[in-house]
C-alpha cells in the first residue's frame, strides 16, 4: 500500500521530471538539480538531471540554501564515486592477488619439471654406467673363455675353430 516513494506523490511545480535513461523510471528532482549527475533512485545508475529549456544554470546559485543543496548533492556523488573506486581496487587487489597465485604456481610446475628433468638426466646417466659395467663383464667373460686353454671337447673346438684356431 505504501511502496510508492515520495516523489511519485509530491510532485511539485519547480520538479524537473524525466525518465532515467537505464531503467527508464520516471524521476522527479527539484530544480535545483538541475545540470547533476545523480544516482537514480530506482536502479542506482548514475543519471544527469536535464536542464530545462529557458533555465539559466546561474539563477541556481543564488542563494546560499541552494548552493548548500548542490554541494550536498555533490558530496553524496563523491562519496558514492569513493565507494565504487574502492570497490573497484578492492577487485583489482584480489585479482592481482589471483595471478600472483597463478604465477606461483606456474614457478612451482616449472621447478617440479625441471627436478623430473634433472631425475630423467640422473637414470639416464645412471643407465650409461649401468650398461658400461655390463661391457666390461661381458668383455672379461668373453677374453675369460677365449683364453681358457681345454680345447678337448669337440663342441669348444668348432667354435673356436671358425674364427681362431684354423
Ligand atoms: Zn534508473
Amino acid at each position: 500500500m505504501t511502496d510508492l516513494p515520495d516523489e511519485n506523490t509530491d510532485i511539485k511545480d519547480t520538479d524537473i521530471v524525466f525518465d532515467c535513461p537505464h531503467c527508464g523510471k520516471s524521476l522527479a528532482i527539484d530544480y535545483r538539480g538541475a545540470g547533476l549527475a545523480i544516482p537514480c533512485t530506482d536502479c542506482g545508475n548514475p543519471v544527469e538531471v536535464p536542464i530545462p529549456s529557458g533555465m539559466d544554470i546561474s539563477d541556481l546559485d543564488d542563494s546560499e540554501e541552494d548552493k548548500e543543496i548542490r554541494i550536498l548533492n555533490l558530496r553524496r556523488i563523491i562519496a558514492q564515486s569513493e565507494a565504487r573506486i574502492a570497490e573497484l581496487e578492492s577487485e583489482l587487489e584480489s585479482v592481482y592477488e589471483r595471478r600472483e597465485t597463478l604465477e606461483k604456481l606456474r614457478s612451482e610446475n616449472m621447478y617440479r619439471f625441471g627436478r623430473i628433468t634433472e631425475k630423467v638426466d640422473e637414470i639416464q646417466s645412471a643407465m650409461k654406467t649401468v650398461n658400461a659395467a655390463l661391457d666390461v663383464i661381458m668383455d672379461a667373460a668373453i677374453k675369460a673363455e677365449e683364453s681358457a686353454p681345454p680345447p678337448a671337447e669337440p663342441e669348444k673346438d668348432k667354435t673356436a675353430g671358425n674364427g681362431r684356431n684354423s
